[in-house]
């Protein structure tokens, strides 16, 4: 019997015309069999958007071995299908690619950069075929990637499968690239443009939230791991995959130090994905589904747990203080203390929705919408603190990750989502159910006080009067209940809070004009006459352009919710709430050392 070669799939990424912002794109198949064969691309990578990445494609044609075209027929927004003999063919198209973004691909003369699921069409039944990659570039171009690469030709790549190929984002160019290493593995941090940063100072701290990470988690599953960083004008955030991230940072961001510790909290996070997100996940998180939705209700675990992890793990790796991780911690209190949909939208559905929701907020949002990376990674805190409280010190949700890794994330395995709770149950030695009831899938408000205490904090919530910043009052001003955004000089209402005192009695995109009678300049205007010159109750008359028409409309107003939280040590810790914050914050009670 004739043994059958199995089919190869060999791509060639050609960005010598960088100026044009094109990819042109070959795909050399053989040993293909005959029939049908049907070329997908994502419509999604990673980014839980349908970002519909086919229409940027051009010029495709399918040709056969001995370069006559074939027929091919468009049958979907991302499919191309073409019928070919038995043996070879080669399918060519171009790609618009000058979106710079993590998801996206972005081709200019400083550099190439791929996301995977914009540039590779996939064949049914041979995602799992090994896949190479020849990039061809202009001279002095080099390659950074989780992708192996050739030892003698750097600039041929090599996934292991098609998966792979599309979670391993692709950076080309002339950027700088810094190595170092933890447990004997390479890191690669490779940097696209500048700013204010220092690239010493941040790939020195990258070392050290790879190796609180590491200790977290007892090592590292990878062979080596790249950090892809674009420093530009705009746009930052990052995107989790197995082995790699991709980071943009707006160019003046790591400077001061406020700042520059956002920065590392985003690396913090986008690497503790490695684990949480691209190896413990539930089913349905991968291998993903690219060509449409796929639905979970557990992204409060795996967005929210993974930012409440960031800024922990900076404080275990010493490049946060403790008064700079409370600091945080109280920020996101008053956040999400201070949003009506936290009484409407419970995690579960959150998460389900993130199609419709998260990355798509209007002016409604804060009132009908709570974001799974917000309360989320405040039931982490939650969840971290109940365990830590039930097992006396004993254990915490670290075990919680360790479990999930060791049964299911280090045999890239997914998991059927009561999992989740189940492995959180078994750490905690006792059931959740009540504490999933009421704050994953129900609306309770989170016991953030309660919780604090067992660490021997206190949560306190005071207001600042605008333009008095020493100033600060325990009791409420009186409040209009709006947020307002400025366009070329002209002041709108965005939202108004609902409930709240401007609900059903001002819209969103109203134009602001006067305050009882008065011009309101700015915004600021606004932020100081209101809680110096009224009181909760007194009624106010706002006159505005509502569609082009001046419009009058009396707003009582209210109490303004607290803008100004603040974690403390309390004054008299029991030996328990010390030990408990000794361990939480890897820090001596009560000093404040990084
Ligand atoms: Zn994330």
């Amino acid at each position: 019997m004739a043994k059958v070669a199995a089919p190869t799939l060999n791509y060639t990424v050609d960005c010598t015309d960088p100026s044009r912002h094109i990819y042109r794109v070959a795909l050399a198949l053989a040993n293909l069999a005959p029939g049908p064969h049907r070329l997908t691309l994502p419509a999604w990578a990673g980014g839980y958007e349908i970002e519909d990445f086919s229409r940027h494609v051009f010029d495709l044609a399918v040709q056969d071995a001995a370069g006559q075209p074939l027929a091919v027929d468009k049958v979907a927004k991302n499919v191309w299908a073409f019928a070919a003999p038995a043996g070879a063919a080669t399918v060519t198209y171009a790609v618009y690619a000058f979106e710079l973004g993590t998801t996206r691909s972005h081709l200019d003369d400083t550099h190439a950069y791929w996301n995977g699921g914009t540039l590779f069409f996939y064949l049914d039944d041979l995602k799992e075929l090994p896949i190479r990659v020849q990039v061809r570039a202009p001279a002095g171009w080099h390659a950074s990637t989780a992708l192996a690469a050739d030892s003698h030709e750097p600039l041929t790549l090599h996934a292991a499968h098609y998966d792979e190929l599309v979670d391993s984002p692709v950076e080309v160019g002339t950027h700088r690239r810094y190595e170092f290493r933890v447990d004997g593995k390479r890191h690669t941090v490779a940097i696209w443009g500048s700013g204010n940063q220092d690239d010493a100072q941040l790939v020195q701290d990258i070392r050290r939230i790879v190796e609180a990470e590491a200790a977290l988690f007892g090592g590292l599953p990878y062979r080596n791991y790249t950090f892809i960083f674009h420093i530009a004008e705009r746009g930052t955030g990052g995107l989790e995959h197995k082995n790699s991230t991709t980071c943009g940072f707006e160019r003046f961001s790591f400077q001061p130090a406020a700042r520059y510790r956002r920065a590392l909290s985003l690396i913090a996070h986008e690497f503790f994905h490695l684990w949480n997100v691209k190896r413990i996940h539930p089913d349905m998180l991968g291998p993903f589904d690219y060509t449409q939705e796929v639905h979970t209700h557990l992204l409060w675990a795996m967005e929210g747990f993974t930012s409440y992890y960031a800024p922990l793990l900076l404080r275990r790796a010493g490049l946060y203080t403790v008064s700079d991780y409370l600091e945080a911690l109280a920020q996101d209190a008053q956040r999400y203390e201070s949003q009506p949909g936290r009484y409407v939208m419970d995690l579960s559905r959150s998460s389900f929705d993130t199609w419709l929701g998260e990355y798509h907020p209007n002016e409604d949002t804060l009132n009908r919408a709570m974001s799974y990376y917000l309360k989320g990674s405040l039931v982490g805190l939650a969840l971290d603190l109940e365990i830590r409280s039930r097992t006396g010190g004993r254990r915490s949700l670290d075990d919680v990750q360790r479990l999930l890794f060791e049964r299911y994330g280090q045999y890239d395995r997914g998991f059927p989502e009561p999992a989740y709770q189940a492995a959180a149950e078994e750490v905690a030695g006792g059931s959740l159910a009540q504490f999933f009831g009421r704050y994953i899938n129900g609306l309770d408000p989170l016991p953030l006080d309660t919780l604090l205490a067992t660490a021997g904090l206190a949560l306190t919530r005071r207001w600042k009067p605008a333009g008095d910043e020493a100033a600060s009052r325990a009791v409420p001003p009186a409040w209009l209940g709006i947020t307002t955004r400025t366009e070329a000089g002209r002041l709108f209402v965005r939202t108004a809070y609902d409930p709240g005192p401007a609900a059903g009695v001002l819209d969103a995109g109203d134009q602001l004009m006067a305050l009882a009678g008065w011009r309101i300049p700015d915004a600021s205007a606004l932020d100081q006459r209101i809680p110096s010159d009224y009181r909760p109750g007194d009624p106010v008359d706002i006159t505005a352009f509502r569609r082009d028409r001046l419009v009058t409309r009396r707003v009582t107003l209210g109490a303004a919710p607290p803008t100004h939280y603040q974690v403390e040590r309390v004054q008299r810790p029991t030996a328990a709430q010390i030990a408990t914050y000794q361990a939480w914050l890897s820090a001596e009670w009560p000093r404040d050392d990084a």
